[in-house]
């Protein structure tokens, strides 16, 4: 359930990359940086959502389609989750398949919608597209538009981290991103990475991201809005406009839903002080990397480079706004 981390501090390290090069979009980052860090999550991971409801404490858990057994929370029974649209139940599933690959685009389109799946070189295209339109249709304000850029450095990331790019070296125990190295990765990124290095404020940045307003180009870059703008006049296909009610629905119960992880993501990979005097992590995320320790993952981390990897992935997504860029040159400024 950890995906913002990463996400938060991919786009958290792009856009000091894209200051250190001088871009004019980093401004408008800088000054709308929470729509920025909702855009670089829930921009793109509209998959945020319940999955079952404890039965002892009434409260949802889990993550989108991955199937729940046990609550989390106290290891009582639980029963599914939906989310009640227009008298129907939809799960989290159908909101899965439905969204996921319209906000992806280069990834995750499931079975039956396989077609929508974009290359990187139509999606810089897109990408352009869609910033473009942000000043112009979904102006006069920034806000929109950093948005944008935080989706856009989710994509990128996504498809670095999840193989589908080329352009990432990273072998963290047993492979770029595995179910063994996803802890290790969030808790190296949440602690020695993001609150001791760059000294983040991991608790307000995550309320951010679900405290931001949601921005309307959002169903506008997943086509779930009628046609328009730039993207409209060079994307003919996959627009379907009956979908933007459900997809309104959706990405309100992902704001709301984000709020209730966020204080369970804190608690869950912040690291404490163990009976040894070393530094401790949640036992679970111990166990789920293969029973390193906390001071165990950050030598592995160490080994692989993951620092290095991360600074990596920052700079490839600014590549990819050098790219955009040059493809619309209203995004050169001045802002
Ligand atoms: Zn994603």
């Amino acid at each position: 359930m950890s995906g913002p981390i990463g996400h938060l501090a991919y786009a958290l390290l792009a856009a000091r990359a894209a200051e250190r090069r001088g871009l004019a979009l980093a401004r408008v980052i800088h000054a709308n940086l929470s729509s920025y860090l909702s855009g670089a999550y829930l921009g793109c991971d509209v998959q945020t959502v319940p999955n079952a409801i404890c039965l002892d404490t009434g409260v949802p858990v889990g993550h989108g389609p991955v199937t729940v057994a046990r609550s989390p929370l106290t290891g009582g029974a639980v029963k599914p989750w939906t989310l009640s649209f227009e008298g129907r139940e939809i799960t989290p599933r159908e909101i899965h398949d439905t969204f996921y690959g319209r906000a992806h685009l280069i990834l995750g389109w499931s079975e039956r919608e396989k077609a929508g799946v974009i290359s990187w070189s139509q999606y810089l295209d897109y990408a352009a597209d869609v910033a473009g339109d942000a000043i112009e249709l979904f102006g006069p304000g920034r806000s929109s538009l950093s948005w944008v850029l935080g989706w856009m450095t989710h994509v990128t990331g996504d498809g670095l981290i999840k193989s589908v790019l080329d352009g990432l070296n990273l072998h963290l125990l047993d492979g770029k991103y595995t179910a063994t190295n996803r802890p290790i990765q969030d808790l190296v990124t949440f602690n020695a990475i993001g609150r001791v290095e760059l000294g983040l404020d991991w608790p307000g940045l995550l309320d951010q991201v679900a405290e931001a307003a949601v921005e309307p180009v959002q169903l506008h870059y997943m086509r779930c809005a009628r046609s328009q703008g730039r993207l409209g006049a060079h994307f003919h296909e996959g627009w379907e406009p009956e979908l933007e009610p459900l997809l309104r629905a959706v990405l309100a119960e992902n704001h709301r839903y984000q709020k209730i992880l966020n204080p369970r993501l804190v608690r869950e990979m912040t690291v404490t002080t163990g009976s040894d005097g070393k530094p401790a992590c949640d036992p679970a995320l111990s166990s789920a990397a293969g029973g390193l320790s906390y001071p165990e993952m950050v030598a592995a981390a160490d080994e692989a480079g993951f620092r290095e990897a991360l600074l990596e992935i920052a700079e490839l997504i600014v590549d990819g706004f050098e790219k955009v860029i040059a493809k619309e040159e209203r995004l050169l400024g001045p802002f």
